[in-house]
């Protein structure tokens, strides 16, 4: 499902002088990429960050997980579910993830009373002690489920993700989201330029895996989330990351 090829792209408006994003223009493929990062299971994002350079403990907690022995753990549970747990997404384009990490989850039902769902087969139903087998598949909400729905989307029927494709979306450096208008874009450049001396320049920008790492990662720790990852003059060469970032995927 994931595609490390797949680009996305987003147009920024730079201010050449200082080397900051203004705002992003921005499509339904990069806000849905965005959105799709709050539905990241915390180990999955300490997972993709690599746990030695992670800001505050929690990398600290991780390690110790993939440090503890198997025989400490219950029955049933393995440490995947906690360093590597699955995502379930319908967005169609979210760089970040291979496809292990995509939730297949299997649901078993209760078909006696059918009032019970669990992931481990062979559970004991709690309601009617009936021991629980019958797979049953997890539906992702799509939009498609009735005509009606289609109607209410423009069309989109199958669309995915999250936001709807036909608007552009607005997105600030700090990463607010909201959908794109000429005066909130205009009152934007004004309080900018009203600060600084300006000199607008126009950047499209293509968003892979690398920027979408560097997306998560500033999103986590720094206000000039877009500013960091694409315009920042002393990006790659002056300071480079801790090395078990750069070298994560490489
Ligand atoms: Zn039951």
């Amino acid at each position: 499902m994931a595609d490390l090829n797949s680009k996305i792209t987003l147009k920024l408006l730079i201010d050449d002088r200082s080397h900051k994003v203004l705002f992003g223009e921005a499509d339904k493929d990069f806000v849905d990429f965005m959105f799709s990062l709050l539905t990241f299971p915390l180990g999955s994002v300490i997972k993709l960050l690599a746990p030695p350079t992670m800001i505050g403990s929690i990398g600290k907690l991780y390690q110790s997980v993939e440090n503890l022995n198997e025989i400490y753990l219950v029955p049933n549970r393995d440490k995947s579910s906690l360093l590597q747990p699955k995502v379930s997404t319908n967005v169609k384009n979210h760089l970040l993830l291979d496809t292990e990490a995509i939730a297949e989850l299997k649901y078993y039902i209760c078909n006696h009373c059918n009032r019970k769902v669990t992931t481990v087969k062979s559970t004991v139903c709690p309601n009617c002690k009936q021991v629980m087998v019958t797979e049953a598949a997890f539906v992702v909400p799509s939009g498609s489920t009735s005509s009606a729905t289609g109607a209410e989307t423009g069309g989109e029927i199958n669309a995915g993700g999250f936001v709807k494709g036909v608007i552009t979306y607005m997105i600030t450096d700090d990463l607010e989201v909201t959908p794109m208008s000429a005066i909130s874009s205009i009152t934007l450049m004004n309080r900018f330029s009203m600060k600084n001396d300006v000199q607008l320049m126009e950047k499209v920008v293509t968003v892979g895996m690398k920027e979408g790492l560097a997306l998560l990662k500033a999103s986590l720790d720094s206000p000039t989330a877009l500013t960091d990852v694409f315009c920042s003059p002393n990006k790659k060469k002056a300071k480079p990351p801790p090395s078990s970032f750069v070298n994560y995927y490489d």
